[in-house]
């Protein structure tokens, strides 16, 4: 029995992106909602979890765990490791299976052959799933369900309906998007896929910053500069250096955040002039009348948006920014965004 049927009721796909695909299922036996990432098992997909099963912070998306596509976390077979040797490039992949009640203690490498070779356990249950009896292996990840949406769905409709948002909405939601990636920061990481779309609320209303499906850390393990494969993320959102170098750090992940800022406080029409908007504030220029309506957060987006790494703010220095001029301060934050 394998992968997603045997303890989940699937509801209904949240998501497709080009790497991978979210679920929203419930799980039978606890009867709550969660979110399940189906994944490609690549080095990527090893990151991802990896990374998610790491943090723990009120913005970032909850953790719960993970499974290769064969393996059924309710099974009494069930090994505390899998080790996993995908069919293509990514090589042996080790994965904890963290949250597993029901664990076989007697952990033995030769015995792990057959059962680990996914593409001769796969049922008709996943099918349903688009799963197919092919070489493809899949990671599972189930992770807490954010029932607020995205914030590219707060942005349309806050830009359908015209409603004015106020702008202490606006920075409450805006300082915990800085803090989550703040956290990010102070463990090393970069996320690199900083958009609105990767940006979720949970149900308290609070900002959950998800899909680490391109995180990376900062440094090497002594410590120096990665020299980065190739070009990674959403071309709209990604900061200049991470579209061209090789060489970039942790400040690339600030550069969506302006544009994020931005977007959230001015209505962004689509089309044409969308299309010069962009162009226009990837290069610091701001439409009319933003500056006037603006004063404050205009300079601190300019900054933000800086073309040189070096003279955007580190996330710590944005957040104390916002407590500053905007008071806003863990009062605020404990307050439910509606
Ligand atoms: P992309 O192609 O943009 O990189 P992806 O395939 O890597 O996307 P995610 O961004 O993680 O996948 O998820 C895709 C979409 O599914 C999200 O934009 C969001 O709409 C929805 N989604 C993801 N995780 C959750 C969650 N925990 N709760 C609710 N919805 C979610
Ligand atoms: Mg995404
Ligand atoms: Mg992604």
């Amino acid at each position: 029995v394998a992968g997603l049927s045997q303890s989940f009721q699937v509801i209904t796909v949240l998501g497709e992106g080009g790497y991978g695909c979210v679920y929203k299922v419930k799980h039978k036996y606890d009867g709550r909602i969660y979110a399940v990432k189906k994944v490609d098992l690549t080095e990527e997909a090893d990151s991802e979890v990896k990374a998610l099963a790491r943090l723990d912070h009120q913005n970032i998306v909850r953790y719960i765990t993970c499974w290769p596509d064969s393996e059924s976390c309710t099974s009494n077979q069930d090994r505390n490791q899998v080790s996993k040797t995908s069919g293509s490039s990514s090589g042996g992949v080790t994965f904890d299976r963290a949250g597993c009640e029901e664990n076989n203690d007697d952990d033995d490498e030769e015995d792990d052959d057959d059962d680990d070779d996914v593409s001769d356990d796969v049922t008709s249950g996943m099918e349903s799933l688009g799963v197919t009896a092919d070489s493809r292996t899949y990671l599972f990840i189930q992770m807490e369900f954010c029932e607020g949406g995205t914030l590219t769905e707060w942005i349309r409709a806050r830009n359908r309906t015209n409603k004015q948002r106020t702008t202490v909405e606006i920075h409450k939601i805006f300082y915990e998007i800085v803090s989550g990636v703040e956290y990010i920061h102070s463990n090393k990481l970069i996320h690199r896929d900083l958009k609105p779309d990767n940006i979720l609320f949970g149900t308290d209303g609070k900002v959950k910053i998800g899909d680490f499906g391109l995180v990376a850390a900062q440094t090497n393990h002594s410590g120096g500069p990665i020299e980065r494969s190739k070009r990674r993320g959403t071309l709209q959102y990604m900061s200049p250096e991470q579209e061209n170098k090789r060489n970039y750090d942790e400040k690339t992940d600030i550069f969506p955040l302006g544009l994020i800022w931005f977007e959230m406080l001015w209505k962004v029409s689509t089309g044409m002039e969308r299309a010069e908007l962009w162009q226009d504030l990837r290069n610091q220029m701001f439409p009319e009348g933003f500056c006037d309506s603006y004063p404050t957060e205009n300079k601190f987006i300019k900054k933000m948006l800086s073309f040189t790494p070096e003279d955007r703010p580190h996330a710590k220095d944005i957040k104390e920014k916002l407590e500053k001029f905007f008071s806003l301060d863990q009062n605020l934050l404990s307050q439910k965004t509606v």
